[in-house]
């Protein structure tokens, strides 16, 4: 018995998780494709500076384009259409897509994660008329003007100081007195002479009417609120993982990232979890490309016994 499928290696996500993935995938010779409902590079397409890669300087977008090339040349197919269930049938997983219905012999759940929402009131109105989740798509409508940035990790500092280069004034304002940020990239923007960090406050509310005017904030400590006026406000609160369509899949912690290993495998066999998506200590560029190569090389080992069994119910 052997069975047909589209695909050998379908994988979820055309960010550098399932890049990676499909460059090793198609490179072993397996008939490799990316579905991707969005835009190829996931989250450092829209990162303005990596400057954290080993022996590469390039812009996001300009590694994310290189990334795609690479795994065309080896044959990996890019499919832009959204995954919109996940089913496994005997041997066979079953993508139902925007693109019709795909089947796989193993899958590369690369989806990764969204950006997550503060969820106080005026941010979903405001949205894309002054409050945005990404500098490098919506910093350039800031030329010269004010703006804030929330949050106090990586993303809020990095994207901070790309922002710097264009805005006239920045506020960065974060819940507590501590960082989460890299101390490298928290020097480098306390000591930009546009920038200005306000620690131990919350935004309350995003004021505005067809545009953002500014945010209402509280401190917590002081209990004091204020309000601060700003054009444009960019949020980098975190991640939330998309992992919602696999959940009978995966065991998930109880933030939504699976519980999957280095070796990237689920409980479910011929079903892989690579990059942001899963439970690890460092969401790093790196990380995700290192993850995606183990997840195509133990989806290539799955098929190989898969196959085995398959020709040996055919012949046995
Ligand atoms: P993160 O590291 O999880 O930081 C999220 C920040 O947002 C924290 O400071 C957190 O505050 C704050 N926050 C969370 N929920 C909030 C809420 N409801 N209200 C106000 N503040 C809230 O997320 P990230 O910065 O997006 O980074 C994600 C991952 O990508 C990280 O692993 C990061 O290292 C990595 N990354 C790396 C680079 C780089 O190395 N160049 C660049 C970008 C991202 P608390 O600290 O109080 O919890």
């Amino acid at each position: 018995m052997v069975m047909n499928t589209n695909w050998d290696i379908a994988i979820v996500g055309g960010g550098p998780a399932g890049l990676g993935a499909a460059i090793y995938a198609s490179r072993s010779m397996r008939k490799t494709v990316i579905f991707e409902k969005g835009v190829i590079g996931g989250q450092i397409a829209t990162t303005a500076d990596v400057d954290n890669y080993p022996g590469l300087r390039a812009t996001g977008p300009e590694l994310a384009q290189r990334f795609e090339e690479h795994a065309r040349e080896f044959g990996t197919e890019i499919i832009f259409a959204e995954v919109l269930s996940l089913k496994k049938v005997d041997d066979i997983f079953v993508l139902e897509t925007t693109d019709g219905e795909h089947t796989a012999k193993a899958v590369v759940w690369a989806a990764g994660a969204r950006p997550r929402k503060l969820n106080v009131p005026g941010e979903k109105e405001l949205t894309g008329r002054g409050v945005s989740y990404c500098a490098v798509c919506d910093g350039p409508f800031f030329k010269g003007k004010r703006v804030a940035v929330i949050g106090g990790g990586d993303s809020a500092f990095t994207e901070g100081l790309y922002l710097l280069n264009i805005v006239g004034e920045l506020y960065l304002i974060h819940r507590r007195e501590e960082f989460r940020a890299q101390r490298f990239y928290v020097e480098q923007l306390k000591a930009h002479p546009k920038a200005k960090i306000i620690t131990n406050t919350v935004v309350e509310e995003f004021v505005g009417d067809k545009f953002l005017k500014g945010l209402k904030i509280k401190n917590v400590k002081t209990g004091e609120e204020s309000f601060l006026e700003v054009e444009g406000a960019f949020i980098f609160i975190g991640l939330e993982p998309a992992n919602d369509l696999i959940r009978e899949h995966v065991d998930l912690d109880e933030n939504g990232f699976a519980l999957v290993g280095e070796d990237t495998k689920t409980k479910t066999p011929g079903l892989f979890l690579a990059g942001d998506g899963r439970v690890k200590p460092l969401r790093q560029l790196v990380h995700a490309l290192a993850d995606g190569a183990t997840a195509a090389m133990m989806a290539d080992e799955y098929i190989r016994h898969l196959e085995s069994v398959w020709s040996a119910k055919k012949f046995g």
